[in-house]
């Protein structure tokens, strides 16, 4: 899909720190990142030769909205409940991925279906859905779009069991944690080290925060070196407590799954 000049596109980085990684307690139901890798270096590298106008990261906007304030507040940018109280989210899947790869995008899609009542489920016939892609990076657009909208998760780079929950987050209508209105209490944003093109990439949005406290382990947030023009200064660090951790990508938090449940009104 080839975003009009007229949207405003906008991609979030794909922001990863392993320096910290918050785990959840209990075993890893996932193809582990390979350790000592540099995740924040490597999404960036894998987005930035993308062929989609992605300005940032990971995330396209194909509409100047909210995600979790659609607008007029009509819920259209909300993915719709079945007659079972559950969000059906249609998906379909590139041919080009391998049996490997695909049960590692499963297994991600069941930890939403045994957590939430979101249910991806193949595709018959539904005009709205989500096309999983071996594109040129990670991303995906924010909330349902209407139609066929791309998620991409290229082979080499995004393929990984928290990488893949991040980006179906975006799809289900989730900014990422540090952009949400109150984050100022919570990080500083050292702009000094924020490449001037990508300073909307750490601009407030309006968020509902759906009275949840603000998540330094959510999967939606960026590690603190994201984008920074200097090797190891920090353009996001947490306040008061600078040591503590930000930007895994093992497992959704309790926090970014009570958000789930609390949006789209499931009762688990
Ligand atoms: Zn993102």
């Amino acid at each position: 899909m080839e975003p009009r000049a007229s949207h405003y596109i906008l991609l979030l980085l794909v922001g990863i720190s392993l320096a910290n990684p918050v785990r959840k307690p209990g075993p890893p139901a996932f193809q582990p990142i390979p350790g000592n890798v540099d995740i924040t270096s490597k999404f960036l590298e894998t987005n930035k030769g993308s062929s989609e106008h992605l300005l940032e990261g990971d995330l396209l906007f194909p509409k100047i909205k909210n995600a979790l304030y659609c607008l007029n507040n009509n819920n259209n940018c909300f993915w719709k409940k079945n007659s079972s109280n559950l969000v059906e989210v249609p998906y379909t899947l590139s041919s080009e991925y391998s049996s490997t790869d695909i049960s590692i995008i499963k297994n991600a899609m069941s930890t939403f279906h045994n957590k939430t009542c979101i249910r991806f489920i193949p595709r018959l016939n539904q005009t709205d859905y989500i096309s999983i892609e071996n594109k040129d990076g990670c991303y995906s657009y924010l909330g349902r779009i209407g139609g066929k909208q791309v998620v991409s998760f290229k082979r080499q780079g995004c393929v990984y069991h928290g990488i893949i929950q991040h980006e179906l987050n975006h799809a289900l209508g989730f900014y990422h944690e540090h952009t949400r209105s109150d984050r100022d209490k919570y990080v500083k944003i050292n702009w000094e080290y924020v490449p001037t093109d990508k300073a909307s990439n750490f601009q407030i949005q309006n968020t509902n925060n759906q009275n949840t406290t603000y998540d330094y382990s959510s999967i939606m947030h960026y590690g603190r070196t994201a984008f920074t023009t200097q090797a190891g200064k920090d353009t996001i660090t947490p306040i008061p407590d600078a040591t503590v951790a930000i930007g895994q990508r093992q497992d959704m938090s309790n926090l970014d799954i009570l958000r789930i449940n609390k949006l789209y009104g499931c009762v688990v």
